[in-house]
């Protein structure tokens, strides 16, 4: 089949669309092409008439391993309205026909654009591996935030769209797992949206909540109501005060008819009989049973794990352009004078040992954080990395006494323990030592400009100091 089509711009081959140059796939039903033969196409046009269909394919291309597949500019073509969050958030727009090609050239140069200018080391982890997939699709998107969606395929009746693509519908929660990892990580900040309730032996979320007799653990109990008869102060189930003929209560025990609640019998509470095993009680349990394992649960053993909408940091946002470094980063080992985050715990454990055994003794924990390091990073080359945190370390040194420790933390982060100075002598410190660098750093590299931000303290004597540290962290990211 070859056409032209009316604006003489787009022409049509087998599938295959051409239009200023690029070319487009158009993808209307399962075939035996395999996705990886779309690598060569500039964009893919989804017929979206069948929604499974559509879901299908977007998954595929987005959960792909290839880069060249997984940032791929997907449109949809014939769509119907549809609440799939995969089909509204994976995609990069519609047409209504093939004459609106030349409309989506734009954004197909903008995502190439992007798509440049993107990290590609090998990454350490499988946890940075899926997470910087995620931060490179949001990169060349434009987006933000990751905000969980209501979606019927996932096993915990939720999606983030972006980061659940990469993992199976029934292993949803690693996707909740890998973003609590990325908030430790300092990637992403938390705001609670809601929460939800999973399965403790599979974390699934399709769970049937039931009433049950604490007795025998059956379902099948029947309530009814508890009556007291105020004048003989007998009280019973409602069944023992009904007869067969009227609705007319009366007492088994004084058997006098009972007249208007509230003022000679009231109805005290509810009480449960279990049709199974015949016991009576007034309080049952609540057992919720998983579908998707079968394990019957006590409500109270359900995991429960918050879905909140992640906004990144600005690590976050560096990190797809810069790279993710993690906690566990090892850089320490290899710059002169520094200690690698282990020993420093340990060093800060015994410090704080030291100067709660004296209350005049006080040290401090500084926390620089360089925030926009990663645009320098890019401009001096990865490989000149360690050799400029030596010089940063330098400085730190020559301001500092022999005693101090210096860890890095990562290569956007140096914290210092300063022993035995008064807090304000330390602010001082950090004050200078910040000027130095950024002095450095403006006559080295072409004036850039690098901002940091730092926080000086007392060393806790009552927090532990993993925490302390953790805290201040957090408190530096989140500022920016
Ligand atoms: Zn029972
Ligand atoms: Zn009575
Ligand atoms: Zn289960």
């Amino acid at each position: 089949m070859e056409k032209t089509l009316a604006n003489n711009k787009v022409e049509f081959n087998d599938n295959v669309l051409t239009c200023f140059g690029k070319t487009f796939y158009y993808f209307e039903s399962f075939s035996s092409l395999k996705i990886d033969d779309l690598e060569k196409y500039d964009a893919i046009i989804i017929d979206a008439r069948d929604i499974e269909f559509t879901r299908i394919i977007i998954k595929k291309f987005r959960s792909h391993s290839n880069i060249e597949v997984y940032l791929k500019p997907l449109f949809l073509i014939n769509n119907k309205a549809t609440e799939d969050p995969y089909i509204k958030e994976l995609t990069d727009g519609m047409i209504m026909s093939f004459d609106q090609i030349p409309e989506t050239i734009n954004d197909i140069n903008q995502i190439n654009m992007k798509v440049t200018r993107l990290e590609s080391s090998a990454s350490s982890s499988f946890e940075v591996q899926v997470f910087k997939k995620a931060l490179n699709y949001m990169f060349t998107r434009d987006l933000n935030t990751l905000k969980p969606m209501i979606d019927i395929n996932s096993s915990i009746g939720y999606c983030y769209p972006v980061l659940s693509v990469n993992f199976d519908a029934f292993e949803e929660v690693k996707a909740i797992e890998l973003l609590e990892w990325a908030e430790k990580e300092n990637l992403i900040w938390p705001d609670f949206y809601d929460r939800v309730y999973l399965c403790s032996n599979c974390k699934g979320g399709h769970l049937s909540f039931r009433e049950i007799c604490p007795n025998c653990d059956s379902a099948n109990i029947k309530s009814e109501d508890l009556v007291h008869h105020f004048p003989c102060g007998y009280i019973g189930a409602i069944s023992d005060f009904k007869n067969k003929v009227d609705t007319v209560l009366t007492c088994p025990k004084c058997s006098k008819n009972l007249r208007h609640i509230g003022v000679d019998y009231d109805k005290p509470s509810i009480i449960n009989h279990c049709q199974n095993c015949n016991d009576v009680f007034q309080d049952y349990l609540v057992k919720a049973k998983c579908v998707q394992c079968k394990t019957d649960t006590d409500v109270q053993f359900l995991v429960s794990k918050n879905l909140n909408i992640y906004k990144l940091t600005k690590k976050g946002r560096n990190s797809a352009v810069g790279g993710i470094y993690t906690s566990d980063y090892a850089l320490n080992n290899e710059v002169v004078g520094t200690l690698d985050i282990k020993t420093f715990l340990t060093m800060m454990h015994y410090e704080q040992e030291r100067i709660k055994s004296n209350a005049l003794l006080n040290s401090n924990l500084v926390v620089f954080y360089f925030e926009n390091i990663f645009d320098l990073y890019r401009i001096v080359s990865k490989s000149k990395e360690k050799s400029l945190l030596a010089e940063f370390v330098d400085i730190i040194r020559d301001n500092i006494t022999p005693a101090d420790f210096i860890c890095i933390n990562n290569p956007s982060i140096i914290s210092v323990c300063i022993n035995d100075a008064n807090l304000e002598d330390a602010k001082i410190m950090v004050l200078k030592i910040s000027n130095m660098i950024q002095e450095l750093v403006m006559n080295n590299f072409n004036r850039f400009d690098l901002e940091i931000s730092s926080n000086v303290e007392s060393l806790s004597k009552t927090i532990a100091f993993d925490k302390q540290m953790q805290t201040t962290i957090k408190e530096l990211v989140e500022k920016t």
